[in-house]
């Protein structure tokens, strides 16, 4: 017997409607590219998104049809979402900072048919264009400098087109439509298109709202860190508008401490996400300039293991609470979120340190396990260590247009990463699966490595890779970056810094000292690079 409720679809645009409805006058700032401050509220967003949608359809733009932006975070961005996604076409945000192989790569598979691009990628786009026939169109988002780039004298301007336009309508259709495509960035392979639907979009964004997820609410003024080129800034652009908070965002400068800051004071920023090394640049900022956070009360970090020290700084320093969180581009991307329960709200000292480490509990929706070699489950004790498994509602279940089947076993999806869940239920990441050291046959976290290298006061940032050794087939590096005025023997006081905090066979052989960790296109320390760098490295030790 089925239910008697209505069968009303979830749609993107039912977000749109609620936000006009109920926080129309609430507010979207941004800073632009030449740095000034645009704001302006929900309304005024969606009657442009509309305008969007109707420009896509006087150029012809075809149901389903992918729309590339290459752009940072901004009004437009968001204008772009809506308008794109609630006409029955795709979002496709790509990442600028990809090769520009990849980028030819992903614009061709995805089938672009039409490119919206920030004029500071101008050269990038005229490179790019003469290698993708698909794309019939390019609309520069802000004034077209024609000497910025060559092969694009057809560029069109967004604000002529969108004031051309009429506020096209939204239509009904099926919840399973696509919405948006985003790719992997591809550290093994070509990239992978993750294709959302309006389902997955609305339920993730329900879940993100939750009180024990990111608590997206009414009340929240929300600063935007993680680019809206990589997954959909962690679906922030719809929560926000889904719980009516306001959206801040930081434009081109979202890597730039002095902005992030100006930005949470002057604009009374509750809440903020983002991956841990743009926090790192943030809190030496306030640090230097001794400043306070005084609105911020909590930030979700992820997207890659926050230390602990992050953790501790934000608490004692500045009253924030870090709210450690886990996800993937598969996953739209929230899966885990640290919130506390009952019997850890109390914690102080290291036993709040070593809960708040965790990558936190499964978001309701979210079903998570994990798994021995043999496929085996393995018990949620805090100590069984094994491949972790994910299946939900925002969960993809095949890449588009690609026939890689590996991840997905069964009906869940399996995340390339190692893991151990405590009775609880709080997951800890011990590694990615391609970064896993093996020493005489057993698995050393390279994270936990990490988290007590930048718990020593001199140093800025670390990495641990796996390097090959004759006779323990792997053995742990250190890779890190001092601190201004660090210690002259700081490889022998590091080492020994190890010391009874874990095995001794689990100490790194060696501490490479460097002066910056590279970085992947997503932000977070590319150990690939570093691997590649000093695979040879035993050969010094
Ligand atoms: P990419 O790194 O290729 O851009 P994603 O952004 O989807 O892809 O990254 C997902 C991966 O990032 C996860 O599988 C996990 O390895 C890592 N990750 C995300 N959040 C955390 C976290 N809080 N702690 C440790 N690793 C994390």
């Amino acid at each position: 017997m089925n239910g008697l409720m209505m069968n009303m679809p979830l749609l993107i645009k039912n977000i749109a409607h609620h936000a006009e409805r109920l926080h129309g006058d609430r507010e979207i700032v941004s800073i632009t590219a030449d740095g000034a401050k645009h704001r302006y509220t929900f309304k005024d967003s969606m009657m442009r998104a509309r305008k969007v949608s109707t420009t896509l359809d006087n150029l012809g733009i075809s149901k389903f049809g992918r729309v590339g932006t290459l752009a940072w975070n901004s009004y437009k961005h968001l204008e772009l979402y809506y308008g794109v996604s609630c006409s029955e076409r795709v979002l496709h945000t790509i990442n600028p900072r990809l090769f520009e192989e990849q980028l030819v790569y992903i614009i061709n598979h995805a089938a672009d048919e039409v490119i919206f691009f920030e004029a500071m990628f101008s050269n990038l786009v005229s490179k790019l264009i003469l290698q993708c026939p698909n794309v019939r169109y390019l609309v520069c988002l802000d004034k077209f400098d024609q000497n910025n780039g060559r092969h694009l004298d057809q560029a069109m301007d967004y604000e002529m087109l969108i004031n051309d336009s009429e506020e096209g309508l939204w239509e009904d259709f099926s919840e399973e439509t696509a919405s948006g495509l985003c790719y992997t960035s591809g550290t093994t392979g070509n990239p992978k298109g993750v294709l959302y639907s309006h389902r997955s979009t609305v339920l993730h964004s329900y879940a993100v709202c939750l009180p024990d997820s990111a608590a997206l609410s009414a009340v929240d003024s929300v600063l935007t860190v993680v680019p809206m080129f990589h997954v959909n800034a962690w679906g922030y652009p719809y929560a926000a508008l889904m719980a009516g908070s306001k959206l801040v965002f930081p434009g081109h400068l979202l890597g730039d401490p002095k902005t992030l800051v100006d930005l949470i004071e002057s604009e009374d920023i509750t809440t903020a996400g983002g991956v841990p090394t743009v926090w790192h640049g943030l809190l030496s900022y306030l640090k230097q300039n001794k400043k306070k956070l005084d609105s911020l009360n909590r930030t979700v970090i992820g997207g890659s293991a926050c230390p602990p020290s992050m953790i501790k700084e934000f608490r004692e320093v500045h009253d924030v609470r870090v709210l450690h969180g886990w996800g993937m581009t598969e996953m739209s991307p929230i899966g885990l979120i640290n919130q506390d329960k009952d019997k850890t709200k109390n914690l102080s000292g290291d036993a709040f340190l070593s809960q708040a480490l965790k990558q936190g509990r499964p978001i309701p929706g979210v079903e998570i396990k994990i798994i021995d070699e043999n496929g085996n489950d393995l018990p949620w004790n805090g100590i069984d260590v094994g491949n972790l498994l994910v299946r939900g509602p925002w969960v993809c279940r095949s890449y588009y247009e690609e026939d890689v089947e590996a991840s997905f076993d069964n009906g869940w999806f399996d995340t390339g990463d190692i893991a151990s869940v405590d009775t609880n239920g709080y997951v800890l990441i011990t590694d990615r699966a391609k970064d896993i050291i093996k020493s005489g046959g057993e698995w050393i976290s390279s994270i936990e490595l990490e988290n007590i290298a930048n718990s020593h006061p001199d140093i800025e940032q670390s990495a641990v890779i796996g390097v090959h050794h004759p006779k323990w087939e792997e053995r742990p590096i250190l890779v890190a970056v001092r601190k201004k005025g660090a210690i002259k023997n700081l490889e022998k006081e590091l080492l020994d810094w190890f010391q009874d905090k874990v095995a001794k066979w689990w100490i790194p052989d060696k501490v490479i000292f460097i002066e910056q960790l590279p970085l992947t296109a997503t932000g977070k320390v590319s150990k690939l690079a570093l691997r590649a760098k000093y695979s040879q490295a035993n050969e010094i030790l």
